[in-house]
């Protein structure tokens, strides 16, 4: 008891110089008024027990709330709480619970965000490790053959010594795929932007690009309409968007053509990369931008793909202020588009 009413005495002690003036007035005038009668000591009195009265009722009051405010702080240290409008304070410290609220309810975001992160953090280690140790493994593999004896055979070793290499290769395009998306989610990536134009640059790509769309009998197909658009952007970065792009077109098609298309209007040149090819089912269709995700494994592995270019793409439209954005129909081809600034 004697200690809960020096608590709330203590506590109240932040107004004890203002309550204390307001006390000397009142007593002073009293006895100025009336400084001889018993009166006047009575009236002195009651003041000063008014006055310690309120400086306890005036502690009391604040305890409460500290306390409060003191509980509902540990709760939110003890996970006591799963959504911000289950803290409740006072119904005068209002603005102090909406901070409260607004505080938890990021922390919350910011803790998912965390754990969000920390999920593809792993799930990409995962998947660097399979994806590395399928070429390993191979290659490894064709090498300890060759050595326990193959190496003598000519019907095999030549075949063997190529598959070694071109696993390879695939390690390799696995790596520089790997090291483009760390130093672009790093924040690594320099953009280099200037004004060049679009239908040489296209033109020279198709040229280099046609070898490999000529081995799969694919006619690679581009008939500008104009002789010159000038486009804004990073070029080699784009030279990386184009050959992921038209390299897909020439993987994931049979036969056909793989068209690229450069319209222009007043602000924008629109590219279209279009093939008529195996297509993309509806359901993947906004997963294929994400790291390591193909529609079929098997069968990109076998035409030479990392799961990493459209990620790749998608992080260097972005960069451009634009948004790659993709049509397929299935068995039918698909469209591959995106926005240049004039
Ligand atoms: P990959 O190295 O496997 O080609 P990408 O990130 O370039 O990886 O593409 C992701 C997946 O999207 C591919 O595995 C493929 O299933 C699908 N895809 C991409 N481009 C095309 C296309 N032009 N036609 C059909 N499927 C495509």
């Amino acid at each position: 008891m004697f200690s809960k009413i020096k608590t709330n005495l203590k506590s109240s002690s932040i107004y004890f110089k203002e309550i204390f003036l307001v006390y000397l007035v009142i007593i002073t005038l009293t006895y100025i008024k009336d400084s001889d009668s018993a009166s006047a000591y009575f009236l002195i009195t009651a003041f000063t027990i008014l006055f310690f009265l309120l400086l306890y009722i005036i502690g009391a009051k604040r305890c409460r709330e500290i306390e409060k405010i003191k509980s509902t702080v540990a709760g939110i240290r003890k996970n006591q709480f799963t959504v911000p409008d289950e803290i409740i304070l006072e119904n005068n410290l209002s603005g102090l619970q909406e901070e409260i609220q607004k505080m938890f309810g990021k922390m919350k975001s910011d803790i998912e965000y965390l754990k969000k992160l920390e999920r593809v953090r792993r799930e990409f280690l995962a998947n660097v490790s399979h994806e590395l140790r399928t070429p390993i493994f191979t290659i490894q593999g064709y090498i300890e053959t060759l050595l326990d004896g193959a190496i003598n055979d000519p019907k095999v070793n030549k075949t063997f010594l190529e598959k070694a290499n071109y696993h390879t290769i695939s390690l390799s395009t696995l790596l520089n795929d790997l090291i483009d998306i760390s130093m672009i989610e790093s924040g690594e990536m320099r953009m280099s932007f200037r004004y060049f134009d679009i239908i040489e640059f296209i033109s020279k790509q198709v040229e280099e690009m046609k070898p490999a769309a000529e081995k799969k009998n694919i006619t690679l197909l581009f008939k500008p309409g104009k002789n010159k658009i000038t486009v804004f952007g990073d070029k080699d970065k784009l030279r990386q968007v184009f050959v992921n792009l038209i390299q897909n077109a020439i993987k994931y098609t049979e036969a056909g053509t793989v068209s690229i298309i450069a319209e222009d209007d007043a602000k924008y040149c629109r590219i279209i990369i279009r093939d008529t090819g195996i297509g993309i089912p509806e359901e993947d269709i906004n997963r294929i931008f994400e790291r390591f995700y193909r529609v079929d494994k098997a069968r990109s592995r076998a035409v030479g793909g990392t799961g990493l270019g459209l990620a790749i793409v998608k992080h260097i439209i972005d960069a451009h202020d634009s948004k790659i954005e993709v049509k397929s129909k299935l068995n039918q081809g698909s469209e591959f588009s995106f926005r240049l600034k004039k």
